[in-house]
């Protein structure tokens, strides 16, 4: 049995590739790493790597992880500046014994001794986005889905290995050197083969607060199927974090077991995530919260084209670039 379960519409592309691997009899890490390469290579989505949007000072800082869940090793860089493939650099990482998680210039070396390739990863559609956002605000608060969203996946291949990882630009307009959840270990992602993995989007500064990937899969292993333990970890969390602070920033998760079975929450309006599980076809789900509860939905065609629009639909290429 394989599978690979992915946050927001935009890892389509990426979850076919990784299918393609998956149905080769590739493995668990080869898969995640083609699936999110391809988010990272497209120049139109602005939250992951190539065309990724940049910080305060208008630079484009990434931040990835690879957790392999057979040995439960674990690679992650953070604030990396002008790297084509951060998801590569983080797996890379994960093979070493020690310093596996590196962060900005410390990553950038690693990544120039180890032959990755170097690139301009601030496009000029970015930076014209930058200047326009500038203009229209001064940021006096962070503001999740502002212009930004994390690839997080996590697969299966038919050996049973469980793989996490993740790729994003974190926040727009973020501070410089600001480090979200999608590099951190149990917070953005976390994998254990034995059980199955989790990974997570969103309000980095709160989703770190409940390691909530780490508590999926914990509540997995305590028997809860992913759904069960997507939920119960969220709004969890959200409690929590309204009781303590009288706010919660947005949350959403998706997981999958050792099994194929998989889950996924949120406490935002709507959030989407690609799921493909072996003998099943490519969906994108659309889970929506109600208060408290967990509608997942296929989504409709008009569904998929006004999430285009919004998330690559600075179609003025006169004002935005061609990238
Ligand atoms: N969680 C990411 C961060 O805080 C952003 C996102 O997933 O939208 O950096």
């Amino acid at each position: 049995m394989w599978g690979i379960i992915a946050t927001w519409r935009m890892a389509k592309e990426g979850v076919e590739e990784g299918v393609k691997v998956l149905r080769d009899k590739g493995t668990a890490g080869s898969a995640i790493e083609v699936a999110i390469q391809e988010v990272e290579n497209y120049p139109l989505y602005k939250s992951v790597g190539f065309g990724g949007l940049p910080n305060e000072e208008m630079e484009l800082e990434l931040d990835a992880a690879y957790m392999d869940g057979d040995t439960l090793s674990v690679g992650a860089i953070a604030a990396i500046k002008d790297y084509a493939n951060p998801i590569s650099i983080a797996k890379k990482l994960s093979e070493e014994t020690v310093n596996n998680m590196l962060v900005s210039s410390g990553a950038e070396k690693y990544a120039a001794q180890e032959g990755f390739e170097r690139k301009n990863m601030l496009t000029k559609r970015a930076q014209a986005f930058y200047r326009e956002r500038k203009s229209q605000i001064e940021p006096v608060e962070l503001k999740p889905y502002d212009g930004h969203d994390t690839v997080g996946m996590v697969t299966l291949d038919d050996k049973g290995k469980v793989v996490a990882a993740t790729s994003t630009s974190g926040l727009f307009m973020k501070r410089k050197g600001r480090v979200g959840d999608s590099p951190l270990v149990g917070s953005g992602f976390y994998a254990d083969s034995k059980v199955g993995g989790a990974t997570a989007t969103g309000l980095g500064e709160d989703l770190m607060k409940g390691c909530i990937s780490y508590e999926i899969v914990r509540l997995m292993k305590e028997g809860l199927h992913p759904q069960e333990a997507c939920e119960k970890a969220v709004y969890n969390l959200d409690k929590e974090l309204r009781e303590r602070r009288n706010n919660a920033g947005d949350l959403s998760v998706v997981a999958l077991n050792n099994e194929g079975e998989w889950g996924a929450a949120t406490n935002i309006e709507e959030f989407s995530c690609v799921v493909q599980i072996e003998n099943q076809p490519c969906e994108v789900y659309v889970i929506r919260n109600d208060n408290g509860k967990t509608i997942k939905e296929i989504a409709t065609d008009e569904w998929v084209e006004k999430y285009m629009k919004s998330e690559i639909g600075y179609v003025d290429e006169e004002k935005w670039g061609k990238q």
